[in-house]
């Protein structure tokens, strides 16, 4: 019997393992993406596993319908969730889709916007507050400034003209703009990013927004001869975004440095902190790092290859 009691005090007193922190909820939105420049379809598993992996996240896939079909049952329930990311680049939503989830990012939801996100809704003025800045879908001066880095600081240009543009994907480096924010800590100084397109000239109101991080768009390759901004925040009511420009296609996902920021921007973007470490593989100012496993995602990579030769001819 004194057994018993003793050994009943001792497993009182032998500490049980704190209890997991729940998952962070994530909406992962597709459905289509500017037509034939994007296969969102290999594009949303890449995005699921690279969150997943940090045992962070739950996700869910949820598909939008296309362009012209019947949207009166597509009316998800944003609140379930403590962050969008979007893989999702469309004309327009009906008005009760769209007051539905401005409603949601201003009570404190979270968003993140992955390349072509930043080309969705080009008339929706609350919208293109999120994201801070745009391209293509008609925007032009009227959509906002052009928003680049020169000697240093943010700076707007109001010279007329289309928002977007890049050249052909190739290798390139990013420059951290901000390293306190949490999303940046501990990153390098200067990295460089896996072969992928450099949107340049994106235009928007630009209202509480943060630069990260920015990238030189060279005029050898079609670009503006700016630092462009790549990696950016805004707030939005109580809601946080982050946006990336990165990730045109698989090739591009499988950068580390990809990976990283879009896993410690949706957990920002859902929590306001960033708990995760970066890793040793993270790029360097003048070696790209990216994995294969990723990579091969694609059904057109071809193993052992440099995910870059490996992709099909750039447009
Ligand atoms: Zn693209």
């Amino acid at each position: 019997m004194r057994a018993l009691i003793l050994s009943t005090i001792l497993l009182a007193l032998i500490p049980l393992p704190a209890p997991a922190a729940p998952l962070i909820r994530v909406m992962l939105l597709d459905g289509e993406s500017g037509g034939p420049y994007h296969k969102w379809q290999l594009v949303t598993p890449v995005l699921k596993k690279e969150l997943e992996e940090t045992g962070l996240f739950q996700v869910e896939v949820v598909t939008a319908p296309k362009a012209g079909e019947d949207f009166s049952n597509f009316k998800p329930d944003f609140s379930k969730y403590q962050v969008v990311v979007s893989n999702y680049d469309a004309a327009n939503w009906p008005d009760t889709l769209k007051a539905s989830f401005e409603q949601y990012i201003k009570a404190g939801g979270g968003l993140v916007t992955v390349h072509a996100a930043d080309n969705s809704f080009g008339q929706w003025t609350e919208y293109n507050k999120m994201i801070g800045v745009g391209g293509w879908r008609g925007r032009d001066e009227n959509s906002g400034a052009l928003w680049y880095f020169k000697d240093g600081k943010l700076v707007s240009d109001n010279k007329p003209g289309k928002a977007g543009a890049h050249g052909r994907r190739v290798p390139y480096q990013l420059v951290t703009r901000d390293a306190s924010h949490p999303i940046m800590k501990g990153l390098p100084a200067a990295w460089m990013h896996q072969g992928d397109e450099l949107y340049n000239s994106l235009r928007g109101p630009g209202e509480n927004m943060t630069v990260l991080a920015t990238a030189f768009s060279d005029p050898a390759n079609s670009g503006s001869g700016h630092d462009e901004p790549m990696l950016l925040i805004t707030n939005y009511g109580k809601g946080r975004v982050f946006h990336t420009a990165l990730g045109h296609d698989v090739n591009a996902l499988s950068c580390v440095g990809f990976i990283v920021t879009l896993q410690r921007g949706t957990e920002w973007a859902a929590t306001g902190k960033v708990t995760q470490k970066v890793p040793a593989t993270f790029p360097s100012a003048d070696t790209v790092s990216y994995r294969t496993d990723i990579a091969a995602m694609d059904p057109g990579y071809k193993s052992g290859l440099n995910p870059l030769d490996a992709r099909p001819p750039a447009r």
